[in-house]
């Protein structure tokens, strides 16, 4: 058997494991230590903007103190983008809330503001106002920052900005993880930088950074014994995983450039082929790290399709996959409302993800691109 080319693999810079050295020289085996708050600024000083970074165990554990902080609970309904990975809305469910899934529109593949107004409009008009949109960066991608501000204000609606896949994009030289009331990074091991596992809170208002620390803490009152006034969480990242992440930080630019040299691949594979166009910016202000590089399809049939050329890269041991599955398709949220046109639906089922990690080498491509030609020309 070949050896498998993954969809997106950990890749590490060199640095990491001396961070993780320090740790046990230390004896900060904990989740708090000094890899934990330099982390932190490390990020805070590559997000400008003056941003206030928590670190936590995930990005989905962000998500969800972020919506406690935007004060969501039992019976609140929260907008959420519906083309996008699961963790974005699962945490609405963790508190009782429901959530109202928005389309995505056709250029960026994310939250689309036409329908994103629609559904608020009518969502008051039925006696409830959102309390909170949650908009995501899907594949690094910006979402459309402007349109979807000017709606966030003009109904007084606070952004939760899902930007696990975009660290290291930027919209008109902004960087995604500035743009939310609230914004999330993730560190999965999937992602374009890695702590094994692990996200961050992101932030311009200092006090949220606090408040989500002792969320994430325990919810520790100010005593000598163990008091709680509030529910708490054990949600930091360990002072081990935020080691592997201080190494991470500092290749973080050279994997967003070897990413896009990844996109640039599949462009010049593509450019001659009229049925296959390849997931790129709209216009110079978008600036993606390509975290994945995805492909649509522009006519199926039965011999020519996603699914077939996902099945042609498997027989040679090459991982792609399908885009996100909208959320409004699946069985756990049958039932929450839906606003938009099937555009997300069209491109999930005319999308596939790419290899697209910045570890893959010449001869990585080499393979892809003769599976992918053997496929496209048959
Ligand atoms: C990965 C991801 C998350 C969740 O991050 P974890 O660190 O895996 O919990 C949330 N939203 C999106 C869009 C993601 O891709």
């Amino acid at each position: 058997m070949k050896e498998k080319i993954y969809l997106s693999s950990p890749h590490m810079g060199g640095t990491e494991q001396q961070y993780i050295v320090e740790a046990f020289k230390t004896n900060w085996i904990a989740p708090l230590g000094s890899n934990v708050s330099e982390f932190e600024n490390s990020i805070e000083s590559y997000l400008r903007k003056s941003s206030h970074v928590a670190a936590l165990s995930s990005g989905t554990s962000a998500i969800h103190l972020s919506l406690i902080l935007l004060g969501i609970g039992r019976g609140d309904e929260v907008i959420c983008q519906s083309m996008t990975f699961s963790a974005s809305a699962n945490p609405i469910a963790y508190l009782g809330a429901t959530p109202i899934f928005v389309d995505s529109e056709a250029e960026t593949w994310n939250i689309c503001p036409h329908h994103l107004e629609e559904a608020i409009k009518d969502r008051i008009e039925k006696g409830k106002k959102p309390k909170a949109i949650i908009a995501v960066h899907l594949y690094g991608m910006p979402y459309r920052v402007e349109e979807i501000e000017a709606i966030s204000k003009k109904y007084d609606i606070p952004i939760v900005e899902d930007s696990a896949e975009a660290l290291g994009s930027s919209y008109k030289g902004q960087k995604c993880g500035t743009f939310g009331d609230l914004s999330i990074l993730s560190f999965n091991g999937n992602k374009i930088i890695t702590t094994s596992g692990g996200g961050a809170l992101v932030s311009r208002n200092l006090e949220y950074k606090s408040k989500a620390i002792f969320l994430a803490t325990q919810a520790r009152d100010d005593a000598p014994h163990y008091q709680h006034s509030h529910i708490g969480y054990n949600y930091r990242l360990s002072n081990i995983c935020a080691g592997i992440g201080r190494g991470q930080m500092e290749v973080l630019d050279e994997h967003v450039s070897l990413r896009r040299k990844m996109n640039v691949f599949y462009s010049e594979l593509f450019k001659n082929d009229s049925n296959i166009t390849v997931f790129k910016e709209p216009s110079t202000e978008f600036f993606s790290n390509h975290w994945l590089s995805c492909i649509s399809f522009k006519n199926s049939d039965k011999n020519f399709n996603p699914d077939g050329l996902r099945e042609a890269l498997m027989e040679e041991n090459i991982e792609s996959r399908p885009l996100w599955k909208p959320m409004h398709l699946q069985p756990i949220f049958k039932d929450a409302p839906y606003y938009g046109d099937k555009t997300s639906e069209t491109l999930f089922n005319n999308g596939l993800c790419l290899p697209s990690g910045s570890n893959l080498d010449n001869q990585a491509r080499e393979r892809i691109k003769k599976t992918i030609l053997a496929y496209t020309n048959s």
